[in-house]
């Protein structure tokens, strides 16, 4: 059988063809290629494997293949896999934006079959979880994302109906108007580990759909595919980012396997 792997910054996601000729799906943290590696031997060391993400190359060489392992061009390999997702799920598009939310972020177009890449940025998350770490002390991803669905982002933002209390709101009241400027301009409230996860997925949401949104705009697309690990399991984020691009009146979709577009597209091209 065959496998496609793909080695990104935290997680390496394998695609696989089960005994029963389904697709399945299993990952690693990228900082245990051992367990790629026990895994590949015990059950899978007979299968034709194909590399892609950005820690294909260190996996290969830990992997101490006879053979070459053949690799493909991660956007390369990460397109297929939306496509064929997409063809699954039964969505059409023909021109989307599409942005991978993995340790950082980036942004690309897809027109009909052809596509590139146009943004990025920093925030992604690899965000999440190091901010979280560091104002809740939790290193859990799991134990992180259940926690902040409990959270108040009341007390952590500023919302643009905080500071046009009793004037004409010149823009939504609801949209955030400062993201964890409540921290400082509303000093009284008492804030939860909860509440500020949910505001650190609040701006991993936001700047995420904002620059889709604009990319959207500037190139005259309506449809915003967002994938990546990052959502996995994460129906806030989600919530965040759905809300934000409907209210942009853009159309967001999600895929099911989320992060494993890359995997599935390496998984494909064997
Ligand atoms: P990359 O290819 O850069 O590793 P991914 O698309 O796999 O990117 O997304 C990585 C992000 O997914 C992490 O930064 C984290 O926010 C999230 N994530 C999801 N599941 C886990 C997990 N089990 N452990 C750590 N991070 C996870």
């Amino acid at each position: 059988t065959r496998i496609g792997i793909d080695a990104g910054g935290t997680l390496t996601k394998i695609a696989y063809w089960d005994r029963e000729n389904k697709m399945s799906f299993k990952s690693f943290l990228s900082s245990d290629f051992q367990g790629v590696r026990e895994w590949i031997e015990n059950k899978h060391s007979s299968s034709a494997i194909c590399l892609t993400g950005g820690r294909a190359e260190q996996l290969k060489k830990f992997l101490l293949s006879k053979q070459d392992l053949p690799y493909m061009v991660e956007f390369d390999a990460t397109m297929n896999g939306v496509m064929y997702q997409m063809k699954q799920e039964v969505i059409s598009s023909s021109s989307a934006i599409i942005a991978n939310i993995g340790t950082g972020t980036s942004i690309h177009i897809m027109h009909d079959k052809t596509h590139s890449r146009i943004a990025g940025s920093g925030i992604g998350g690899g965000t999440l979880l190091g901010l979280g770490m560091a104002l809740t002390g939790l290193t859990n991803y799991k134990e992180m994302i259940a926690l902040s669905k409990d959270g108040k982002r009341s007390t952590i933002d500023v919302l643009v109906s905080d500071i046009y209390k009793d004037n004409k709101l010149p823009i939504t009241g609801s949209l955030t108007a400062s993201n964890f400027g409540g921290v400082t301009l509303k000093p009284e409230q008492a804030r939860s580990r909860a509440d500020l996860l949910a505001g650190i997925q609040g701006i991993i949401g936001e700047v995420v759909a904002t620059l889709c949104i604009q990319a959207a705009e500037a190139h005259g697309v309506k449809d915003i595919i967002y994938i990546g690990s990052t959502l996995e399991e994460n129906s806030l984020l989600q919530e965040i980012i759905e809300s934000y691009t409907i209210l942009k009146n853009k159309n967001p979709i999600f895929l099911e396997k989320h992060g494993y577009s890359g995997a599935i597209g390496a998984l494909l091209e064997n």
